[in-house]
């Protein structure tokens, strides 16, 4: 019989499993929400990115399934050959409105956004300057490009000076970082950093997957919240998280965009959303200028769930976001933190390394705006009881309401 060419992938598998680093993917039995059921286990969710509750929201439903009544469900083409509809366009309208750009270009997801766009505005001969921490698509489109990757310790602005400082002018620079960062929940050096690509003439991109619909007036991201309005070259924002859908763009100047049309990979290559992405996307931003109360209510909810963690002692990080990390060390303690809040009725996921560096596994939270009171503080209670259960949490604690 021949010899399966890939047991080595079931070798690495069972050495994953006896560091307990093995995951199952949780199945999500009925709707993504704050309260969900998962491995047929009814749980509040601290698990998604779904901020502010919109995948479940009435208007986006509705205009979702008008537009598969309409216009079908898929786009049957890529954007380039027959795959441009009138919807598309309209998203892509709507969201320059929004982000104050001159156009924007939607491609399939927030990595696709990324990828493409980083391998195509870069050549072998160009430089990347990227913050330690920044998202797996940014690094892979940096590959992707050929062009040489320079890494700049989190958040060090002076890092990244440092290492502009020995390129020469006559070289093409893009200095990236997120706009906050996905597993610690804090802001990028943004305002900084915006300041350094200006001493050295360097292009600017920012990463605001998970501050699109959160920070800023209406949600409109880092660049509104920091008021850097025309000083980032590059706004990637990503559809899947707070807007609800799916999808990633790129926010910039008319050339950029047009120069994206002809050059991003997932552009050219990968088909369009269907129709009910689109629509759904667009009403998503109807929801965001005229219902802000949400993003209120979320940051609410961050505040109250945030120092309910940090009041019982645990190590929060440094977040500034709705992202909270519950930082334990070891890979396998934080997947058992994980495993015992989710039999208590708790999900958190728990992320170990390659995701994080391999002595800061931990557990994440994240609050969205739908989330009850009730809700959170009976997640706070299953963290403590978990946390001393587990010693990760000291029988002297301060106790959740101080
Ligand atoms: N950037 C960051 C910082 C992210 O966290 C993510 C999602 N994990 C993405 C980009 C990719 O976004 P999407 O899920 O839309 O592909």
């Amino acid at each position: 019989m021949r010899r399966d060419p890939l047991d080595y992938l079931a070798r690495e598998l069972d050495a994953l499993a006896q560091q307990g680093l093995y995951r199952h993917l949780r199945i999500l039995d009925g709707e993504q929400s704050h309260r969900s059921t998962f491995d047929h286990r009814p749980v509040v969710n601290l698990s998604s990115n779904n901020y502010l509750g919109l995948t479940t929201h009435p208007t986006l439903r509705e205009a979702a399934l008008e537009a598969t009544r309409r216009l079908g469900v898929g786009s049957g083409s890529v954007r380039t050959i027959a795959g441009t509809m009138d919807i598309h366009m309209e998203l892509e309208r709507r969201l320059a409105a929004f982000k104050q750009t001159e156009a924007v270009v939607v491609f399939q997801s927030g990595f696709a956004a990324n990828a493409g766009t980083v391998a195509a505005v870069l050549t072998k001969d160009d430089v990347v300057v990227s913050d330690e921490l920044n998202h797996a698509s940014i690094i892979d489109g940096s590959r992707l490009s050929r062009a040489t990757i320079k890494v700049f310790p989190h958040k060090d602005v002076d890092g990244a000076r440092k290492i502009l400082k020995q390129l020469p002018a006559s070289q093409r620079r893009l200095l990236i970082t997120d706009g906050v960062f996905s597993m610690d929940g804090d802001l990028g050096a943004v305002p900084d950093l915006c300041a350094v690509a200006e001493e050295f003439g360097c292009i600017m991109m920012v990463d605001d997957a998970h501050a699109s619909g959160v920070f800023g007036r209406n949600g409109r991201g880092t660049i509104d919240h920091f008021g850097v309005h025309g000083r980032v070259d590059i706004q990637v924002g990503t559809l899947s998280k707070a807007i609800g859908a799916l999808g990633g763009y790129v926010a910039g100047s008319r050339s950029l965009i047009e120069f994206l049309y002809h050059r991003a990979r997932p552009f050219l290559f990968s088909t369009s959303h269907p129709p009910a992405v689109a629509a759904a996307c667009i009403a998503a931003i109807d929801v965001l200028e005229q219902e802000p109360q949400i993003i209120d209510r979320l940051w609410e909810n961050t505040r109250f769930f945030k120092s309910g963690l940090q009041a019982l002692g645990f190590n929060t990080g440094l977040s500034d976001s709705p992202i909270t990390p519950v930082i334990v060390g070891e890979g396998a303690l934080a997947m058992k933190l994980s495993d015992r809040l989710f039999e208590d009725g708790v999900f958190a996921q728990g992320i170990a390394y390659p995701t994080v560096a391999r002595d800061k596994a931990r557990v994440r939270t994240i609050v969205t705006a739908t989330h009850t009171r009730d809700e959170l503080q009976f997640a706070i209670d299953v963290f403590e009881k978990v946390g001393r259960e587990l010693g990760i949490l000291k029988e002297s604690g301060l106790g959740a309401r101080g």
